[in-house]
């Protein structure tokens, strides 16, 4: 056969095949122009054989440099900072898992410790690296457990004794997920407010009062979302008093166990409202049972805890249920000086087109004025307007009244302490500066990043990966700061989600131009378009996603997320055999006798056949058989026959060296 067309037929020039055939064992020399056809077949075989090891060779190389990449991102795990002691609760947060989850894992490994239980760093730290992190040791406490103890210390310094006068108990509604938070609260409202009194409308203001037998009581009017779980601790620190509402036909779920939780770490009061009690499989026995079960023995069972049966929806018992709270306030008498200079605490707050920077106060101690000076936490103000929570103008506000305050420099944070105060100019300077950085946050111009030089450098390393870009949008700051917590715990390894923009209010013109040129994704929770926005969102191509439930959106980005995730498959190195006799030799089935040099080796493993060294083919293992009976595994040092396919041509001394695949997540 002539040498050009052997070479045109193994897609290769002339040149290189000459070159190449002494590698393969044939010296036909670098002149020739013919070769005989029986060494035409023979050449041709040698170069599939010979191109099938470049690419075994190829593959190895390639995941030699996979299973290194591998090896050098697991010692560059991610770290987190661990105080000295740390609660189980606070750990979980941390680590992004459901404490549940945590408590359940220190169980097994000995650990007995509920949700607000301190674990030192050591432990937490063996947990920590479990889950894929590298503890460092940290001495400084963060803000919200400032805050926390902020609160409770404003708390025990409450005026009693003389001094101190009645005041409206703080209520807080707690309890699992779709067990009637919402529609109690609706109920409550609807119940005992005057007709009328404020044309039928009321204001979202993250509280608001009703009447009960001539007494007011104060209602807080928390979201009810796992991702609100912040804020309902939050409001167990600022209540007085718990309702603890338990669907009928539901019982004790795992958010149940968690509000009984709060309510026990603040020591709160309470009352169970055995709610949807009109459903026909509603079972307020079994209610019962299950509280008696953790030692929350109901009170007509011998025990001390009040329940009230309640249908929320149908507005059954909602009155009964109010007796009780007042019962409750009245054994713990709740009471306050007017006359003291004020505080409070901040319990909702938003960017107002109209009205600027607006925060609901719960006013703790002393009587709030218009007029007032004011500083809470990074920010100041003199208040310019009161407004109820019906939307009225009030001029003053005593303890124990939510009020919507204006004339605030910026939006505080939710949790934060306000307090009447005169202050000079410098530190009207100082905190300028810091609110000036929180503005920026909430007037829609701020990155995810709150503008750190360090996370904007990791932002540009992640320019080049996968990256989903989105705007978020919610109505209040609150409800803002959970959702971004959450959405960046949805982040992966390889795909980053960048927050173009994040801020209060209804989604605009700008941000839909923003989202359009940069293709990201506009998110909005409990807000709407704006006007001009929705004229503009037909003729683009935002996508758009508004939702009241937390949940659709998060879970909107976790799938897009995940179609960003590639599946690279990675070889697991097995053990090795080496071949000692060889009984069938076929492509299809071969059968060889063999001894394990290195376990393990499983059945349906992947192996490379090698010899001096070299890869010579690959196959797979379709049974291993140890004294004639089908073993699924083979131990070191032991001789079995095997049954493989995929290869040819064994010889005794070869070795098979065995490798299972997985996928990885790149
Ligand atoms: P939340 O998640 O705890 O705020 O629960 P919601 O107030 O949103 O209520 C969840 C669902 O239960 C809604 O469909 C309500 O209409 C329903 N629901 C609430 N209370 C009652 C009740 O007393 N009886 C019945 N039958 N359904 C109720």
């Amino acid at each position: 056969m002539n040498v050009t067309e052997l070479a045109r037929q193994l897609k290769t020039t002339k040149e290189e095949l000459l070159e190449k055939l002494p590698s393969l064992g044939f010296d036909i020399g670098v002149r020739a122009i013919k070769v005989d056809n029986s060494v035409a077949e023979r050449i041709k075989q040698a170069w599939a054989q010979g191109a099938r090891r470049q690419k075994i060779k190829e593959k190895m190389e390639k995941q030699q440099t996979a299973s290194e990449e591998k090896k050098e991102t697991e010692s560059a795990q991610k770290e987190i900072l661990i105080p000295e002691k740390i609660t189980v609760n606070d750990l979980a947060q941390k680590l992004a898992i459901e404490v549940t989850y945590l408590i359940g894992y220190l169980m097994k490994n000995g650990i007995m410790a509920t949700l607000n239980e301190q674990i030192d760093f050591e432990t937490a730290s063996i947990v920590a690296e479990d889950y894929g992190f590298k503890a460092v040791k940290c001495e400084n406490r963060d803000d919200s457990k400032d805050r926390d103890h902020e609160i409770r210390a404003m708390k025990k310094t409450r005026a009693g004794g003389k001094s101190g006068k009645w005041r409206a108990p703080v209520v807080v509604v707690m309890g699992h997920v779709d067990h009637g938070k919402t529609t109690l609260l609706d109920a409550i409202r609807k119940t005992n407010v005057v007709e009328g009194e404020s044309g039928g409308i009321t204001q979202h203001i993250g509280a608001y009062q009703v009447e009960e037998k001539d007494r007011l009581i104060t209602f807080l009017d928390t979201p009810g979302h796992e991702a609100f779980k912040a804020m309902r601790e939050r409001g167990g620190q600022v209540a007085d008093v718990a309702i603890l509402i338990v669907a009928a036909d539901d019982g004790l779920k795992p958010q149940t166990f968690e509000s009984i939780n709060v309510i026990q770490k603040e020591g709160l009061p309470f009352v169970v409202a055995i709610n949807k009690i009109d459903k026909s499989d509603a079972d307020i026995d079994m209610v019962k049972k299950e509280l008696a079960e953790i030692n929350l023995n109901p009170e007509d069972w011998g025990g001390k805890t009040i329940c009230v049966p309640i249908s929320a929806k149908q507005g059954k018992n909602i009155n009964e249920l109010l007796d009780m709270v007042l019962l409750v306030s009245d054994l713990e008498k709740f009471t306050a000086d007017p006359e003291k200079p004020s505080c409070g605490i901040i319990i909702e707050s938003h960017i107002d087109k109209g009205e600027g920077p607006v925060a609901t106060v719960l006013v703790h101690e002393g009587t709030l004025r218009v007029g007032d000076e004011v500083v809470i936490g990074n920010t100041y103000g003199k208040i310019k307007a009161l407004k109820d929570w019906k939307g009225e103008d009030v001029k003053q506000a005593i303890p124990s009244t939510p009020v919507k305050i204006l004339g605030l420099k910026s939006a505080p944070k939710v949790g934060d302490i306000l307090k009447v105060e005169q202050i000079d100019r410098a530190h009207r300077k100082k905190l300028s500066k810091n609110y000036r950085l929180i503005d920026t946050l909430a007037h829609d111009v701020s990155t995810s990043h709150a503008g750190a030089e360090d996370d904007k450098q990791a932002d540009k390393e992640k320019e080049t990966e996968n990256r989903l870009s989105i705007v978020v949008k919610a109505d209040a700051l609150g409800s803002l700061e959970a959702l971004i917590a959450s959405i960046k715990k949805l982040e992966k390894k390889n795909v980053s989600i960048a927050i173009l923009k994040q801020g209060l209010g209804n989604i605009t013109e700008s941000d839909l131009t923003l989202a359009q040129d940069a293709k990201a994704i506009v998110y909005g929770f409990n807000v709407q378009l704006s006007q001009e926005a929705r004229k503009m969102s037909y003729e683009r191509t935002v996508d758009i996603k508004i939702s009241k439930i937390i949940y659709e959106i998060l879970e909107d980005i976790e799938k897009r997320v995940k179609s960003f995730v590639k599946i690279e498959i990675i070889e697991v190195k097995q053990g090795d055999l080496l071949v000692l006799k060889v009984f069938k030799d076929s492509r299809d089935e071969s059968i060889i006798g063999c001894r394990v040099k290195q376990a393990p080796v499983s059945n349906n493993a992947k192996f490379r056949l090698m010899r001096d060294s070299e890869p010579i083919d690959e196959g797979e293992i379709i049974e291993i058989q140890k004294n004639k009976q089908k073993v699924e595994k083979a131990e070191e040092g032991a001789e079995c026959g095997i049954k493989v396919k995929g290869v040819r041509g064994f010889k005794e001394e070869d070795i098979l060296s065995c490798f299972s695949e997985e996928e990885k997540e790149v």
